[in-house]
């Protein structure tokens, strides 16, 4: 066989896919030049911003290269950029979150912030580069310091975004108070706040420990309040005692009173007539009391009662022993809870009516949160 020598043509070919190749090659070469920049970066630098554009020209360097060697260093490239990324959202982290503290001005900032403190703290832990690391602990000690520190003062009575149906008394569980404000306005805790409308708590400690809270007070007005027959008096059911558990329309149908004594004695809120000595539907002992007021008739019941002491159709005053607190029932503990309401669904309304006739019963009886 005889060896053919190449034409002009060909060498002209062969000369052209050498040059493209050696021309890929450079190109390939610069790029892991850049890429192996980045991995020692990486493992010890702390500028983030520098790595940040040594990525951006990997990118560059990328895409001019092959579209075979694009699928071949596609996937590195990607573990390359996520992990600038990562470290870039720590750092993003850490000076938002000292930025939202100073923001922040309710107890759920704190604890959103506490929250992902931790994760943050997590991925720090993680970092394989020892200086990167060491800046990062250190750029964020302050925010956790002071995150650590925080302990808002514990304001009881009312909770965020409360619709208050009866007055409002405010306790602050905080020694180190220095200003409570009430709109923008100095507030006297042992005040209580009794007029409609929508208002901003906000009490401030020494260590400028912060809560706000927002809340609506909305005390329906009743017709029957104004036409109560002075001769009826309501009184408290308990002797002693304070309140769990408010009026809150439907939601919870009347108040619930609690006691030192778990044997505390029950009193008829006013003069009635006994009109019902029974169980209800999960077999609490209940009572219940028919009174009129300007011929007008409502009705208070008693529930969770441990021991009774009248029977159906007896009268009753404020003064008579009505029975024993207890914890019959639906309950979680000794309790009297008291409803009140102008229908009997016992005698003379079904329960949905009676549900819609329900009566606070602080419309009636003068409030006091404990006594
Ligand atoms: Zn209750």
């Amino acid at each position: 066989m005889q060896l053919t020598t190449p034409s002009n043509e060909n060498l002209i070919q062969i000369t052209e896919i050498s040059k493209l190749e050696t021309e890929e090659l450079e190109r390939l070469n610069s790029y892991q030049e850049l890429v192996k920049q980045a991995e020692i970066a990486l493992k010890n630098s702390t500028d983030l911003k520098a790595l940040e554009s040594l990525i951006a020209q990997i990118q560059d360097s990328f895409s001019k290269l092959s579209i075979n060697n694009q699928n071949l260093y596609l996937s590195s490239l990607n573990i390359l950029k996520n992990s600038v990324q990562e470290l870039s959202e720590i750092e993003n982290s850490i000076k938002n979150h000292a930025e939202e503290l100073k923001q922040a001005t309710s107890i759920a900032d704190i604890t959103n912030l506490q929250q992902e403190a931790k994760e943050v703290q997590n991925l720090i832990a993680f970092v394989d580069n020892e200086p990167l690391k060491e800046k990062f602990i250190s750029d964020y000690q302050n925010t956790l310091k002071i995150l650590n520190d925080i302990t808002p003062p514990v304001i009881e009575g009312i909770t965020d975004q409360e619709n208050a149906f009866q007055p409002v008394n405010v306790s602050i569980l905080d020694e180190t108070t220095t200003n409570v404000l009430l709109n923008d306005e100095p507030f006297d805790p042992s005040q209580s706040i009794s007029d409609n409308g929508d208002y901003i708590l906000e009490v401030t400690d020494q260590a400028f420990n912060k809560t706000i809270i927002t809340f609506q007070v909305n005390i329906p007005s009743n017709e029957l309040v104004s036409e109560l027959d002075s001769s009826l008096d309501f009184t408290l059911p308990l002797k002693k005692g304070y309140i769990t558990q408010n009026y809150k329309g439907s939601l919870h149908m009347g108040v619930d009173f609690s006691s030192d004594d778990k044997s505390e004695k029950i009193y008829p809120i006013a003069q009635g007539e006994v009109i019902y000595v029974g169980t209800d539907n999960y077999g609490a002992n209940i009572v219940k009391i028919k009174h009129e007021i300007n011929n007008q008739i409502i009705y208070s019941t008693y529930g969770h009662m441990k021991e009774v002491y009248f029977q159906e159709g007896q009268i009753v005053s404020n003064q008579d022993l009505l029975g024993i607190m207890g914890s019959t029932g639906k309950s979680s503990g000794e309790h009297l809870h008291l409803e009140m309401s102008t229908c009997d669904y016992t005698e003379n309304c079904d329960y949905s009516t009676y549900k819609m006739n329900i009566l606070d019963p602080f419309e009636f009886i003068p409030y006091k949160p404990k006594w």
